[in-house]
This record gives structure tokens, C-alpha cells and sequence, in this order.
């Protein structure tokens, strides 16, 4: 599958040179049907190489689960770090207890309390660079993500098909979810979540960098109190294939 295809596809689904249209014009069914269709043109097209990257937060639960449901066989991968709260991790175990095909990631480097210091430096080292081991490992040609254009202020120019590097195609399928439909969808279909929802958050990560607040911004618990409050971890923001691992 060539970029150029990618790009014609995503030109032949309706509406999508206005997205922000779609995010507020488009019901729950519809986005669920066009998230599937998404999903069913990437495992026509890319077979075992499209992957679905889990973060074990509520967004990609659900495309993890729809994932699923188009293709039973999929093959996804988590990102793991040692600041990860103990929540987090019990929750990972019994999904991949359940889910042979998720393959667990991490970086055995020690950055001590980097995140204080240099929290980019922290992300990159734990989780920019297992993901591209994760890429190049599982020989992933379309990368799959339960992104959202309405989490935050760093999420709002992303589009349904990316083709950002070369080799590796970026899909989105939940990206005109509201935070509303991702939990509509979750209580319909039963998918479990990290119990640390309960207590208030609404964006996870690791334990030192994740809070909550009562801002409007779905992400404004991440990073706060930093330059990189509500920001991003690299993962979305880097390329990930073919890249020279960072000497670390
Ligand atoms: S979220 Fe915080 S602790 Fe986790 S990798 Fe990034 S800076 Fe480090």
C-alpha cells in the first residue's frame, strides 16, 4: 500500500477535509461505523503489519476493543515505565493475561528522577524509544491509536490517516470521539478501565507527572505545574521507524 493510496482513501471518506465539522455533526453510531471502517481498510491493506498501540488508558481500550472486533487476531503493543502507577500496572497484567497478542515494552534504562529535571528527556528515554523498538520488532508498516482531536491543545491539527514517516502509517480511528462517546462506548460494550478513573483523573500516565484537576483541558492533569503541562510524551510527535536509537 502506497502513502499516495493511504491518501486517497482517506480523501473518499466523507467529510474528512473538515473534521471539526464531523467532531460536532457526526452521531456516536456514525463515528463507531467509521472508525470500523477505518480499522477494516488497515487489516485489508496491512494485514499483521497495522498494530494497535495501547497506552491502557480509556481511549485506547476502546480501540483496542474495536480493533478486535474487525479482527480478532489483531496484534497490538504496550509501552511500560517503572513510574507507572501501581494501579496501572495490575490493570496491564490482567489485560495481557486476557490478550496473548499485546506485547509488553520497556526501557531498562535508569534516569533516576530525570522527569523533575528534564521531563523530555524522561519521555523520550521511556517511552519514545520503546515504541520505535516496538515499531521495528513487530515490523509495523500502520501504527494504530485511540488519539483523540479533542483531548487537548497539542491534539487538534492530527488527521484520521497520517503518513508522517516514511514506511509507517499513523491511523487514527476514534479521532472525532468526544470524551463523552469514549465513555458511552465503554459502558455499552462493557470494557474494563484502570480503576484510577474512579479517583478523579481523566488523561494517565506515570505517577509523578499525571494529576487531578478540574480544568476543562482533558490533559491539563499531565506534566502540570511544568512547560510541558498538558503537552505531549513524543510518541505522536517523532518519527518512529527507521530511526537511530538515541545514545542514552
Ligand atoms: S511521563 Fe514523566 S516519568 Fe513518565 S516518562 Fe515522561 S517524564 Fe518520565
Amino acid at each position: 500500500m502506497s502513502a499516495s493510496a493511504a491518501s486517497t482513501f482517506q480523501k473518499s471518506l466523507p467529510g474528512s477535509e473538515d473534521l471539526a465539522y464531523l467532531v460536532d455533526n457526526l452521531h456516536f453510531g456514525q463515528k463507531v461505523e467509521r472508525a470500523k471502517q477505518l480499522l477494516r481498510w488497515a487489516f485489508d491493506n496491512y494485514g499483521d503489519n497495522a498494530v494497535v498501540a495501547n497506552s491502557l488508558g480509556k481511549d485506547s481500550m476502546v480501540i483496542w476493543d474495536l480493533a478486535k472486533r474487525v479482527n480478532p487476531n489483531v496484534k497490538g503493543f504496550i509501552v511500560t515505565t517503572y513510574y507507572k502507577p501501581a494501579e496501572t500496572i495490575e490493570f496491564m497484567n490482567n489485560l495481557v493475561n486476557d490478550n496473548p497478542n499485546l506485547k509488553v515494552y520497556g526501557s531498562a534504562h535508569k534516569v533516576d528522577d530525570l522527569y523533575k529535571t528534564d521531563p523530555d528527556k524522561c519521555c523520550q528515554i521511556l517511552k519514545v524509544e520503546p515504541v520505535r523498538q516496538a515499531v521495528e520488532e513487530l515490523n509495523v508498516s500502520c501504527w494504530i491509536t485511540g488519539l483523540r482531536c479533542t483531548e487537548g491543545r497539542t491534539r487538534t491539527d492530527f488527521k484520521e490517516i497520517e503518513e508522517r514517516d516514511e514506511g509507517l502509517i499513523k491511523l487514527n480511528p476514534i479521532l472525532l470521539f468526544k470524551e463523552r462517546e469514549v465513555w458511552q462506548y465503554l459502558a455499552l460494550f462493557q470494557v474494563p478501565v484502570n480503576p484510577l478513573y474512579a479517583e478523579g483523573y481523566r488523561s494517565l500516565g506515570c505517577a509523578p507527572c499525571t494529576s487531578i484537576t478540574t480544568e476543562d483541558n482533558e490533559r491539563a492533569g499531565r506534566w502540570l505545574n511544568s512547560s510541558k503541562c498538558g503537552g505531549e510524551c513524543g510518541i505522536h510527535t517523532q518519527p518512529l521507524k527507521d530511526v537511530k536509537t538515541a545514545n542514552v
